[in-house]
């Protein structure tokens, strides 16, 4: 006899992760299924959490809601699962030029640029740093430490039977009338969070391809702060000591190899943080679910009522996940719409009909 439960999940990075922890409070009935992580981009993440955008020193997009949403949620969570994860930072902007300064400064009048945005005085020739034009604070920052946060969750979903450590053979998925069935499992729902793997998915593979892969070195430096230090690039202190300098954009590939290129601009960009030469310790390179609005993806493939996507958490996975899987657990649940902004439907008519009609 097959094993009935509410909803299949696929992928147990953060979107997968936090989408099960949601449906599981809810009183649902769920069965990961993840390949145990194989090229998540969550593992890759520094983790960080923080509300702006550098370029033109404004927010992020909802930047108040998602970060607030997110701190509460993922301090609940450390409760909920007794350990440890989430902590505050210490997040250092270090000021590019006299114009980016003042930007700082100008803005500091607004709301909520006020709380946000914070002077900071350091005693920098205590340090290897380069700080020409000073620094700022930014409140809202933490670091959630991917690392520990996904095995945790791991194990929460063993101790109660609701994972599977395999790939997802997209295959042997059947879609029924009321359900989908897939090997020994029947479901209501299937809900897809493969990140950036979903361009492998048959059924989600009409979506516009905009992945970004991004690599960060680990390094050794000597003598800077402890906390972070961002300029164009973000230093981020590991608890051995070491820190991870990240992260690069690359729009053209997805391959999952590490290079020489990327090193050379990480290390360009260092040089402005600090004269000083890094030990280069290790290479990580993941690939960002990024989406061409930089919004994120819910909701129901456009034929089969039965299937869909929570993805698209682009480079800020972390801020993101905890407020668009309760916004998806709503909608799952019937008890709330999709906003037209992250719907996936906003995409149906230009990518899903058109291909169709192609394919005709
Ligand atoms: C270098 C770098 C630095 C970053 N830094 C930050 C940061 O500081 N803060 C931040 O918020 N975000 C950061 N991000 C972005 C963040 O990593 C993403 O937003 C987030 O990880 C996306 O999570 P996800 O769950 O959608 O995808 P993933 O983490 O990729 O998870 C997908 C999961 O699905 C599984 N899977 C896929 N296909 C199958 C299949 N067929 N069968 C079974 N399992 C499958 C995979 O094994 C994986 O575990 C960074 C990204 C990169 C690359």
């Amino acid at each position: 006899m097959k094993e009935k439960v509410d909803c299949i999940i696929v992928g147990q990075g953060i979107a997968g992760s936090v989408l099960a922890m949601e449906l599981l409070d809810r009183g649902q009935s769920v069965k990961v299924i993840d390949n145990n992580h194989y090229h998540s981009s969550s593992l890759i993440a520094g983790g960080l959490v923080h509300p702006m955008s550098f370029r033109r020193t404004i927010l992020s997009w909802r930047a108040e809601e998602l970060s607030k949403f997110s701190i509460d949620y993922y301090k609940k969570k450390e409760q909920e699962l007794d350990a440890s994860f989430f902590e505050p930072l210490t997040f250092v902007r270090l000021f590019g030029s006299i114009e980016e300064q003042n930007t700082w400064y100008a803005r500091r009048s607004e709301k909520p640029f006020d709380e946000v945005l914070q002077s900071f005085d350091e005693d920098w020739m205590r340090y290897d740093v380069e700080c020409n034009f000073g620094a700022g604070r930014v409140e809202w920052s933490y670091r959630l430490f991917l690392n520990i946060f996904l095995p945790k969750v791991r194990e929460y979903l063993e101790k109660g039977n609701c994972i599977l450590n395999e790939k997802f053979a997209y295959e042997k998925l059947e879609v029924i009338e009321n359900g989908v069935n897939y090997k020994e499992l029947e479901a209501d729902k299937i809900i897809f969070c493969e990140g950036f793997q979903y361009v492998n998915n048959p059924y989600f593979n009409y979506l516009p391809q905009n992945v970004t892969k991004g690599e960060i070195i680990v390094v050794k430096t000597k003598n800077l702060p402890e906390y972070v230090l961002s300029k164009n690039v973000f230093l981020l202190p590991l608890p051995d000591g070491n820190r991870i300098l990240g992260a690069t954009y690359d729009w053209d590939s997805m391959d999952l190899v590490p290079t020489q290129k990327a090193v050379d601009e990480l290390l360009e960009k260092f040089e402005k943080i600090s004269p000083q030469k890094p030990e280069i310790i290790e290479h990580r390179v993941g690939v960002r679910p990024t989406t061409r609005d930089r919004k994120p993806w819910l909701g129901q493939h456009p034929v089969e009522k039965q299937l869909f996507i929570f993805n698209g958490l682009g480079s800020k996975g972390v801020q993101l996940a905890p407020y668009f899987a309760n916004k998806m657990v709503n909608y799952l649940m019937e008890e709330e719409k999709l906003e037209k902004e992250v719907d996936v439907a906003r995409l149906t008519n230009k990518y899903f009909n058109q291909n169709v009609n192609k394919k005709n």
